[in-house]
């Protein structure tokens, strides 16, 4: 997928951040009758308990980072204004922090340590708040700009710097929960830039992190974790939604078998990976990994013609495309010479091919089903006829 397309695919996330923050502002939208303290709690809470059902760690941290602000700040009446603002950048920057870990059992020892920096931070505060608050609240920093100086606080600073944190996580990193807390940081930058009540940065934070998880559940059922194509159960709910005249292709890679003998399995996942992405780019319809070393597309549309003019297209590619090998994964060991021969796989470039076989739904054949079997069938004539071949069920 080019990467704009990856992109767009992550962009529904800060179109819902917009909403929320949009939502303040919709007169006839009540938030402030909507929301109790129990609501957003509650809502922090369901991410909380989401994300360990899930295994991810980061939601569950930044959930209960969250959670402390929150439940801290209710119960101390004194925590509000510039130091309510201080708390929320301390909690952008700590959620940066988080978004560079990696997720792990959340009874670890980062996860104490982290609760221990947690708690250091809030004794911290409170002792700004019962002694020397107004030197450090006070503090800002003169920015001289052309015709003015611009005065930025404290928790500006730190905001700017928490939100940089997790840019460059997302950038040398990009994943789909670092894109979550990056926009969780955003967030509160926001919700304190515009003076928005905590219950309501509260619910719009919780509701972000339980659509982050829902989102990276949804990627585990339904993308297959080596291609990062959409998987066989992917496949099945997709025919649900066909409509009356579609092709069905079934691609697989020939002598794949020799190719993990002779190069090693993780070149044979390399192979996989740029066979992938080829079908997705070129095969003229929605690519799926059906299991092993085959793949199928769908293509809607009753041109049956430029349907096999796209997977002749698609073969192509994949055969003339030398893929160079990153390293020679079957040469073990430290010795000079292992590593002399695992550097010369850097350099070498192998090839690969593809044999396709595609069946129509207005060739007689109604269901799903029928044309994959036709499909099938074709591909295996593909194969007795040399392989690197497009075949065409009659
Ligand atoms: P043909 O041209 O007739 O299709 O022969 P082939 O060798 O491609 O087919 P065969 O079914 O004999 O072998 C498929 C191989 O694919 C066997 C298996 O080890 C390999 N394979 C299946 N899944 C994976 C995977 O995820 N990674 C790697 N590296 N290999 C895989
Ligand atoms: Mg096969
Ligand atoms: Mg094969």
């Amino acid at each position: 997928m080019p990467p704009i397309l990856q992109w767009l695919r992550y962009s529904w996330l800060p179109g819902l951040l917009l909403v929320l923050l949009c939502a303040h502002y919709l007169s006839w939208l009540d938030l402030h009758a909507l929301l109790s303290a129990e609501s957003s709690t509650g809502l922090l809470a369901i991410a909380l308990f989401l994300g360990i059902f899930f295994k991810s760690s980061r939601v569950v941290f930044a959930a209960a980072l969250l959670l402390l602000i929150y439940l801290g700040a209710a119960a101390a009446d004194w925590l509000h204004g510039d130091l309510l603002s201080l708390c929320l950048a301390l909690g952008a920057v700590n959620m940066a922090l988080v978004s560079f870990s990696r997720d792990r059992s959340v009874v670890s020892v980062f996860g104490v340590l982290l609760l221990f920096v947690l708690l250091l931070q809030g004794a911290g505060v409170y002792l700004l708040q019962s002694c020397c608050g107004a030197p450090v609240l006070g503090f800002s920093l003169q920015i001289p700009l052309p015709g003015h100086r611009a005065e930025v606080s404290l928790a500006a600073l730190m905001f700017g710097f928490g939100a940089l944190l997790a840019t460059i996580k997302l950038l040398t990193r990009p994943d789909f929960t670092g894109w979550g807390l990056l926009l969780c940081t955003l967030l509160l930058a926001a919700g304190s830039y515009f003076g928005l009540r905590l219950d309501i940065i509260a619910a719009a934070a919780a509701l972000l992190l339980v659509a982050l998880v829902l989102r990276n559940a949804y990627e585990l059922a339904f993308r297959d974790e080596l291609t990062g194509i959409p998987s066989r159960r992917a496949y099945s709910r997709h025919l649900l939604t066909l409509g009356r005249h579609f092709s069905i292709a079934v691609v697989d890679i020939d002598h794949f078998k020799k190719l993990n003998d002779r190069h090693g399995h993780q070149v044979g996942d390399q192979a996989l990976r740029m066979v992938a992405g080829k079908i997705a780019r070129f095969g003229g319809g929605r690519a799926f990994r059906y299991g092993g070393e085959e793949f199928v597309v769908v293509i809607p549309g009753r041109d049956r013609d430029s349907a096999r003019n796209s997977l002749e297209r698609m073969r192509e590619e994949i055969s003339a495309y030398p893929m160079r090998l990153r390293s020679s994964s079957r040469v073990r060991g430290n010795s000079d010479r292992a590593r002399r021969r695992r550097g010369q796989g850097g350099g070498k470039t192998i090839k690969t091919t593809v044999s396709v076989g595609v069946a129509s739904s207005d060739s007689g054949l109604k269901s799903p089903d029928e044309v994959m079997r036709a499909a099938d069938r074709a591909l295996y004539k593909a194969k007795r006829s040399g392989r690197n071949r497009v075949c065409a069920h009659n």
